[in-house]
């Protein structure tokens, strides 16, 4: 007796998903057959890794093809598969819900934000679903490969519900999708709108495509083609095949290597922005094969996350096709095709450097990936080749310097790379670590990013000279260099008793601070600024500590040394009133102020109001004895 028909309503998410799907009247609506086309082929590649693992399937003798029919009186269209097919179970659980959870949010927003619903409908992993852009009803017939599964049939109008039915006869391996089309996508019952759709979006898909018999895919396996006969135009197009990005890449690697392990790969570096790539960790790696038979996509394991932004394939002779994915991880070939990728994605890099522009085009798009490559360290000197910065002898933020192009501006006798990090440039440059740096004619990396202080901590070093924050360079070896303001006047010089009596106002004012400073001393670095903080010798930086901090949750301020510019104003009225009363309510005030400032220029200033509620006292007193001078 057949089992009986099963009426069920769809999740809300699914009902969300169809509503923004059957209303997108702006949507290239042919993309629904690219969709189908390709999950017909996953199906496919899925039974094709089981029969090479030697698992028994049904039918074992189908051929492994999509075969797609049309009846134009009838509007309606069909596409089948000899692919993995699916058990009832299964096509509740694949059909009935949607693989990522808070997809139809993305969508929506997405939508929202006017991204084409074409190019996100194959991201979102909800492509079956784009039929119904097309289709007032549907009706998927399946047998599942385990050779004792029972055939189901599923059908919906993609509305609110669908009903299913396992089926009584026998039916072949695989999955039938018969499509009643609505009225105005008639044409997609013509067979030669279908052959033109197929060409343009499912030339490469690695199955015979049969419409009315006839095979209408011609370029499979395109990596396997001798590279000389291969045109630009054909790496771009199975690009945009791969990774449905119509923008050409910006860079085509096609790689064959016969040792130490044999395989040939395609490569691409999109031109487009792989930013995304950080709100989905996940979402990278090369899709693997064995002899043309696809084992994993995106497969981690090929390529280092910092070249996650790299699209493309591999495929080798070497590995047993009967793998378990699981094994695949600790093999030792998958890790050497992954060495000779890096090795060779690095370099064309580096000759992509050569064209500065093209190279800042890849800089702007992946930079944020790129840069976790501080932990390569095998390839480390090719990897700190391909940093950029912007730096103090750039106009504005746009500029890009590589650490090479640092050295060869660097004066005669630095012996360092100096940085300094910050939020932004304006930022950075008010930095009073930079003082001296600018008297001095020195350049100085701006970091922008936190990873950037990873990066430079890990490198240490580039050729001979090391890389050094601002803050904690060596003031002797800056004073080397000539000031480039000697005209300026310089400050009156502080008889022998006054200089006494400043190195007793600094241990005052190490008192007053007590364990908030791990010293207070004269400064050598500071040309505006009456004070800053350093960190000690030897510890980290101060930017570092606060990325550690935001790690570790800890928001207290680090115990720095703070430094006082002997030279101020400001300082020279504090000694005066130091001198006059060393126990001065005015100069502890000061200190306090002098000490707050300075963090919060640093950003550890948790509570402002404390600093405002002295500032206000300040300018009241100020106000007060100004208002006296003028007599006002
Ligand atoms: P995606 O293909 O991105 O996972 P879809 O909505 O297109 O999203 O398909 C959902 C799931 O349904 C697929 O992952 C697959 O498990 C199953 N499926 C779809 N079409 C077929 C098919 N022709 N044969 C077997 N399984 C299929």
């Amino acid at each position: 007796m057949a089992a009986k028909e099963q009426k069920k309503q769809f999740k809300a998410e699914i009902k969300q998903l169809l509503d923004i799907i059957t209303h997108s009247i702006y949507t290239n609506h042919e993309i629904f057959l690219r969709e189908l086309v390709s999950n017909a082929s996953d199906a496919l590649d899925k039974l094709r890794f089981l029969t090479a693992g030697g698992q028994a399937v049904a039918d074992a003798d189908a051929p492994l093809e999509i075969r797609i029919s049309a009846d134009k009186d009838a509007g309606m269209l069909t596409i089948e598969d000899s692919g993995l097919g699916m058990t009832a179970d299964e096509l509740v659980t694949n059909i009935g819900t949607i693989a990522h959870s808070g997809s139809a949010q993305f969508m929506k927003e997405a939508k929202a934000s006017g991204e084409s619903l074409d190019n996100i409908i194959g991201r979102f992993g909800v492509g079956f679903y784009s039929v119904f852009m097309v289709a007032d009803k549907v009706t998927i017939t399946t047998r599942s490969a385990t050779p004792e599964a029972a055939p189901v049939s599923w059908t919906s109008s993609g509305t609110g519900s669908y009903t299913m039915q396992e089926l009584e006869a026998d039916a072949p391996r695989g999955t039938r999708i018969e499509i009643h089309l609505k009225d105005e996508a008639k044409k997609f019952a013509e067979e030669r709108t279908i052959k033109d759709i197929l060409r343009r979006h499912s030339n490469f898909i690695n199955f015979p495509i049969l419409v009315a018999g006839e095979q209408v895919n011609t370029q499979p396996a395109l990596w396997r083609e001798p590279k000389f006969k291969i045109k630009k135009e054909q790496y771009d197009e199975f690009y945009s095949f791969l990774t449905l990005d119509q923008t050409p890449p910006l860079e085509t690697l096609h790689i064959a290597v016969d040792a130490p392990v044999q395989f040939t790969s395609l490569v691409f570096i999109p031109a487009n922005s792989s930013s995304g790539l950080f709100d989905n960790p996940d979402n990278y790696g090369l899709d693997l094969y064995v002899r043309r038979v696809l084992i994993e996509r995106k497969h981690k394991d090929l390529i280092p996350e910092y070249l996650g932004f790299a699209r493309g394939l591999v495929d080798t002779e070497d590995l047993p096709l009967n793998l378990s994915r699981e094994t695949l991880q600790q093999n030792l070939l998958v890790d050497k095709i992954k060495t000779t990728i890096t090795k060779q994605v690095l370099a064309q890099l580096a000759k992509l450097a050569e064209d500065k522009e093209r190279y800042a085009e890849f800089w702007k798009n992946h930079f944020k990936v790129f840069k976790l490559g501080y932990s390569d360290f095998i390839n480390r000197d090719k990897f700190a080749e391909l940093l950029r910065f912007n730096s103090s002898a750039d106009e504005d933020q746009k500029g890009l310097n590589s650490l090479a192009e640092y050295v060869a501006r660097m004066k005669d006798g630095q012996k360092a790379i100096y940085y300094v990090s910050g939020p932004s440039r304006e930022a950075v440059r008010l930095d009073p670590h930079l003082e001296i740096f600018t008297q001095r004619g020195l350049e100085v990396l701006y970091l922008y990013e936190p990873i950037d202080e990873f990066i430079m901590d890990s490198l240490r070093s580039y050729k001979d000279f090391d890389l050094v924050a601002a803050e904690q360079a060596d003031i002797g070896e800056l004073e080397k260099f000539e000031s480039l303001d000697k005209d300026e006047a310089q400050p009156e010089a502080l008889s022998e008793e006054d200089s006494k009596t400043f190195e007793d106002m600094l241990l005052t004012i190490k008192e007053l601070l007590g364990e908030r400073v791990e010293d207070v001393r004269e400064s050598k670095r500071l040309k505006g600024s009456a004070a800053c903080m350093v960190t000690p010798d030897g510890a980290m930086s101060s930017q570092m500590q606060k990325y550690m901090q935001l790690m570790t949750k800890d928001t207290s301020p680090p115990v720095r040394v703070m430094e006082l510019n002997r030279d101020h104003p400001l300082t020279r009225n504090l000694l005066r009133i130091f001198k006059h009363d060393q126990g001065d309510g005015f100069l502890k005030t000061s200190v306090e102020q002098l000490y707050e400032s300075a963090l919060l220029l640093d950003g550890y200033l948790n509570d402002p109001h404390a600093l405002v509620g002295r500032i206000n006292a300040l300018l009241e007193q100020a106000s007060g004895w100004y208002a006296e001078i003028k007599k006002a």
